[in-house]
């Protein structure tokens, strides 16, 4: 079967059926193609901290509204060293901005529903998908669907398939500049039935290692433990996840961590990756196809939520003002955003975790980073500005107070 559409989409995480949306709301069409079940993709608990750029995006295309009733807004976060807790005030530090604790399989469900009721369509459990004629005006993307093989012939493809999918390999060798980090150790991520140990997220550095105590609502709490990267999960029995939670928490009398039911626990490898360009004639990649945070500064849901930003701005300038230099702008505009990002999350992960062979003067060093950003406000204000998300005109060429002033103005929007 042939299909035609403006945008062709490849995968329908958060980037695809965000990008979907965006368009639809400026008028232009397009085809989002999954290789997952629905049910397997609306319940994948993956990331939950949406920065406050994200929340106004989703309010702003009319899809914010259970998020805004269910979700968790949080003015500040807690950085705790040896048991010793310093609180961040995020809404003081950065004019009136926060974050919002709401899972990302939620804001899958709020966005495919949004994608349906609109009549956008969505081919779920697609194989062998492939992209073709990338650098011609008129790509291709191919596929199966129940055996059957389908083709769909777009003006533009996007690429927004994962770290795993298939659109950034199908760019030809020697396009693509690769920058990659990887670090001597992963994340148990466990999500439990028990109320969080704080209203607030709490990242610890532990002789023992790094912990963080997170949630998605107040009975469901998202919890994380540095361990090796290539750790058995068999080696992780309930009783010594609590234990070794409660040893890293430090817990004193102001705050308890309650025991409950681990519903779901697994591994994940650290890294930081970055692919540059992010777009090869039509096919413009977004999300993690095109970079990898490590999870520690919550950015990997978000930098996907501001690349379409970009790729529909991007579109719609081609699209609706036959503006021809809007699509080349894509990529850069993008990475401006998406290096500040990997910057933060690679600094935040130095400052939280133990590093292995390390030795006595790195925890010393921590420790007297961590005592002078407590203490000026300088320091406190870039790790909370960042936290928060920088603005998705950050990179414009404005002075710094301009883009203070712009801040302050956009808060609590
Ligand atoms: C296992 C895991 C755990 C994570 N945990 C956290 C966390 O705890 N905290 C945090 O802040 N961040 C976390 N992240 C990061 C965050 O979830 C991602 O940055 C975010 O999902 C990026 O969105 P995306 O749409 O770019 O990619 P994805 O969400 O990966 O979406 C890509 C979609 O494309 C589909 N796809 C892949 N290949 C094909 C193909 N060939 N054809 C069609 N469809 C295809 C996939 O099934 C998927 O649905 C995690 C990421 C992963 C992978």
């Amino acid at each position: 079967m042939n299909m035609r559409t403006q945008v062709g989409i490849v995968g329908a995480g958060p980037a695809g059926l965000l990008l979907a949306h965006l368009l639809d709301r400026c008028g232009i069409e397009s085809i989002a193609l999954e290789d997952r079940g629905r049910e397997h993709i609306e319940n994948r608990v993956r990331a939950g901290v949406l920065e406050q750029g994200t929340v106004d995006t989703l309010d702003e295309a009319g899809v914010g509204e259970r998020m805004r009733r269910q979700g968790l807004v949080h003015h500040g976060i807690e950085l705790s060293f040896n048991g010793r807790r310093h609180r961040l005030n995020l809404r003081e530090l950065t004019g009136g901005r926060a974050i919002t604790v709401y899972g990302q399989q939620e804001v899958i469900k709020d966005l495919i529903n949004a994608r349906l009721d609109a009549g956008g369509q969505i081919f779920f459990e697609v194989e062998e998908t492939s992209v073709h004629d990338l650098d011609t005006d008129a790509p291709k993307i191919r596929f199966r669907k129940n055996g059957e093989a389908h083709e769909i012939t777009c003006d533009f493809i996007g690429g927004c398939d994962g770290s795993h999918g298939i659109c950034r390999s199908s760019i030809p060798a020697g396009v693509l500049n690769v920058f990659e980090r990887a670090y001597p150790f992963g994340w148990l991520g466990i999500l439990a039935q028990s109320k969080p140990p704080s209203e607030e997220l709490i990242y610890c550095n532990h002789p023992r290692g790094f912990a963080l105590f997170s949630m998605r609502s107040p009975e469901i709490t998202r919890l994380y433990i540095q361990c090796e990267p290539d750790e058995e999960i068999a080696n992780w029995p309930d009783d010594r996840i609590w234990q070794e939670l409660e040893l890293r928490l430090g817990v004193d009398e102001s705050i308890r961590l309650e025991e409950g039911t681990i519903l779901q626990k697994g591994v994940t490898p650290m890294r930081s990756f970055v692919v540059e360009p992010m777009q090869f004639g039509r096919l413009f990649l977004a999300g993690d196809a095109a970079h990898i945070v490590p999870p520690t500064g919550a950015k990997g849901l978000n930098l996907a939520a501001s690349d379409v930003h970009y790729a529909a701005e991007a579109l719609t300038g081609f699209f609706k003002r036959q503006d021809n230099d809007a699509i080349p702008a894509y990529s850069d505009k993008a990475l401006a955003r998406v290096w500040k990002s990997e910057r933060f999350s690679w600094s935040l992960t130095m400052l939280m975790h133990r590093f292995p062979d390390d030795g006595a003067i790195a925890a010393r060093f921590q420790e007297a980073e961590l005592d002078y950003l407590m203490h000026s406000e300088a320091g406190l204000r870039s790790i909370a500005e960042n936290y928060v998300g920088l603005p998705l005109d950050f990179a414009e060429d404005r002075p710094a107070g301009a883009r203070l002033h712009a801040m302050q103005a956009g808060a609590g929007r």
